[in-house]
């Protein structure tokens, strides 16, 4: 018999929290985390095309379908997926969703949530945000007072800023998302597993919410606590 993966949908506009939100998920069911981005930045590091994705990426555009989607692929394959997983970032547009769906079979079940928030409001946080190239964890402080850069504190990682973290790349992701992304709100509300929750509140109280919302549309068997 074929063993029901819960699917957790993370959407909102860049700085929204979807990482760290889909970080807590991941801690709190134990099902893995899928960022494309992450394994984006991976890929554009090395390997072919790797060039040709740093620069789509830096510019806020988004990389093909046909990239994105082998990369999920692979990674929804994997072992650690069989009993669902959260994606972060992905999909971004009707195309990709379309594909997951193919990738989908009954009983799996979708679950779509937005992080919302104001732009205006995302557009500091994203400037003052640096990221670990390591494991992807973010964090809102800059470099200490002496300029030193400082360490992740999950895995040691040095502290980076991400190359598309800049005000006209970031004008360009928002407007990527309102209008690109945007159609997948009414995508997934026409199959009634959308929701909305506030992205403006404390990162606990934004988790609260997906939380419950998880709980109540999925079936994903409470890990025992150690
Ligand atoms: P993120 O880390 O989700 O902000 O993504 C960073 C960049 O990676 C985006 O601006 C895109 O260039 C690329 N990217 C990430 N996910 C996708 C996707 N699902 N489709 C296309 N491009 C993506």
């Amino acid at each position: 018999m074929l063993r029901m993966r819960n699917v957790v949908i993370l959407l909102g506009s860049p700085g929204a929290g979807k990482g760290t939100q889909a970080r807590l998920l991941r801690e709190r069911f134990r099902i893995p985390k899928i960022s494309t981005g992450d394994i984006l930045r991976q890929q554009a590091q090395n390997g072919n095309g790797a060039h040709t994705l740093a620069t789509q990426m830096n510019a806020g555009g988004l990389v093909p379908d046909d990239v994105v989607n082998r990369a999920v692929v692979e990674r929804i394959q994997l072992a650690d997926c069989e009993r669902g997983f959260v994606l972060d970032g992905y999909p971004r547009n009707l195309s990709q969703a379309r594909f997951l769906e193919s990738q989908l079979h009954p009983p799996d079940r979708i679950l779509a949530i937005e992080i919302q928030a104001q732009c205006e409001d995302l557009l500091f946080r994203l400037l003052s945000r640096t990221y670990c190239p390591r494991c992807g964890t973010t964090y809102t402080t800059q470099n200490d007072a002496a300029g030193v850069q400082r360490r992740c504190e999950e895995c040691g990682g040095l502290l980076q800023k991400r190359k598309d973290d800049r005000e006209d790349v970031i004008r360009t992701r928002f407007k990527e998302y309102e209008q690109v992304t945007g159609p997948l709100i009414a995508h997934y509300a026409a199959s009634g597993v959308f929701h909305q929750v506030h992205g403006n509140l404390p990162v606990h109280q934004v988790f609260n919410r997906i939380e419950a919302l998880v709980q109540q549309a999925l079936s994903i068997p409470m890990p025992q606590t150690a």
